[in-house]
């Protein structure tokens, strides 16, 4: 049996870190000085969206998040697919479609992302995608949920 303390004590994952190019760093440096300072949040990060489901990338490639649909302070983003949507929000959001350039390449065996088609994108609205973190697949076909998160929402009302 069990022990009934283990789904209470799931230890925290560790951050999910992009690795950012040289190139890049420069242009997140001149996208966070166009930008109100998150530095209250994130220091030294760039504002990737605003709104619901708020982002920042920091300078060592972590993102963090702040949750105004589920509540709770900030947080470093420990699944890959939630920090790419937040990346790729970012690109929308703030212009910045160099972005893009930090969301991994599909792997051979990923399963196309039921939720948008393999687009990347939400059907209607046009929105980067939770489900698949905009990338449009999941490693593995498995990782696809029997329902859209319901931050799917929450994002799009950002
Ligand atoms: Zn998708």
């Amino acid at each position: 049996m069990e022990p009934q303390t283990r789904q209470h004590d799931t230890p925290a994952r560790p951050p999910f870190r992009f690795a950012l190019p040289d190139r890049l760093r420069a242009a997140l440096a001149e996208l966070r000085r166009t930008q109100a300072t998150c530095d209250d949040v994130a220091p030294g990060a760039v504002t990737l969206s605003l709104g619901m489901l708020a982002g920042y990338l920091t300078p060592d490639g972590r993102v963090i998040a702040q949750d105004a649909f589920a509540g709770g302070p900030p947080y470093e983003v420990a699944d890959e697919r939630e920090a790419c949507f937040l990346v790729a929000c970012g690109a929308d959001d703030r212009a910045a479609p160099e972005l893009l350039g930090l969301l991994p390449p599909r792997p051979p065996g990923a399963a196309g992302c039921r939720w948008c088609g393999g687009q990347g994108r939400e059907r209607g609205t046009g929105w980067p995608c939770f489900e698949c973190g905009s990338l449009g697949w999941v490693r593995r076909e498995a990782e696809q949920s029997v329902a859209p998160d319901p931050r799917l929402k929450a994002a799009g009302g950002r």
